[in-house]
């Protein structure tokens, strides 16, 4: 692995947790409270926790410090040891990591989630990001290990192209910033869509390139959902279609995304973990920077066995 390789990683990291600590403030708000902070842009007061999008984003990162690639292995044993019930994962990712952490096998345990259909929740797309930022010159790696990571929790087809649909877009926002080409929306999104199954992401991302970029975040929210039934088909096509209006300005793209509702924490987690790889470090605010709790030590010193 190379130095920029693993800086554009820690870079994708950082949008990625601070636009999850700042939506998953919301979580707890009431609808009134939350329109008022997003509509006058005012900032909660730190510390701003991370959420499970963050904590297993960790993982990831720390697989790809000390792997060079996905090690299914040791991401699955990695989710499970830092598995936190305080960091608002979902009953199913609950279930299945507490019984990682108690030396479950992963494999036999993700497959047999939800009748043996594998789960199509938004988890895996929802860590994804710095995976792009890894392997952004090599799109075929960055499609089969954003495939690997999804699989310990997310087994089924659309949970996989959830996935598979932000590592790429991660990806292609770093390969824009190289070439210093400012990609239009439909640009954008058709270079994703190229790498993604068939299936509901895939359409909904399909839909996102048909309504244009012109829409107001509230209507294609309805169209293309916002997380709200936590899927990935639910979640992904609407935060790439706001990533792709704002790919160049991290802050408008957080508060946009933010104002859908919905699973806020995880769209923005999304958006902001590809958004920052074309617009760069500088542009998440200083003051959202400090306020975000500080990041645990153990993703850049942990060793993992298998
Ligand atoms: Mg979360």
């Amino acid at each position: 692995m190379t130095d920029a390789a693993l800086q554009r990683t820690l870079t994708s990291l950082e949008g990625l947790s601070i636009a999850d600590s700042l939506g998953g403030f919301f979580e707890g708000f009431g609808a009134s409270s939350i329109h008022f902070y997003i509509h006058s842009r005012q900032l909660p007061n730190p510390p701003w926790h991370f959420t499970d999008d963050t904590n297993m984003a960790l993982s990831v990162v720390s697989i790809l410090r000390q792997c060079g690639e996905i090690h299914q292995d040791k991401l699955a044993r990695s989710f499970g040891e830092h598995f936190d019930s305080t960091r608002g994962y979902g009953l199913g990712a609950r279930a299945l990591l507490s019984r990682i952490q108690l030396g479950a096998y992963w494999r036999s345990l993700a497959s047999e989630m939800f009748g043996g259909a594998g789960s199509y929740g938004n988890g895996g797309a929802m860590r994804v990001a710095p995976i792009g930022a890894f392997f952004a010159n090599d799109l075929g790696a960055v499609v089969k290990n954003a495939r690997l990571s999804a699989e310990i929790t997310h087994s089924h087809l659309e949970g996989i192209a959830g996935a598979v649909a932000v590592a790429v877009a991660a990806a292609i926002a770093v390969q824009s910033r190289e070439k210093g080409y400012s990609p239009p929306h439909r640009a954008f999104l058709e270079q994703v869509i190229v790498h993604v199954p068939e299936g509901k992401v895939r359409q909904g991302i399909l839909k996102a390139i048909e309504i244009g970029e012109k829409v107001e975040v509230k209507s294609a929210a309805e169209i293309l959902g916002n997380g709200s039934f936590i899927s990935a088909q639910d979640t992904v096509p609407f935060a790439l279609w706001n990533a792709a209006r704002h790919l160049d300005n991290y802050e408008e793209a957080i508060w946009t995304t933010l104002s859908a509702g919905g699973d806020a924490d995880t769209t923005a987690a999304i958006v902001g973990g590809i958004v920052v790889l074309y617009a760069g470090l500088d542009s998440i605010p200083q003051a959202w920077r400090e306020r975000r709790e500080p990041l645990p030590a153990w993703y850049l010193e942990e060793t993992t066995p298998e």
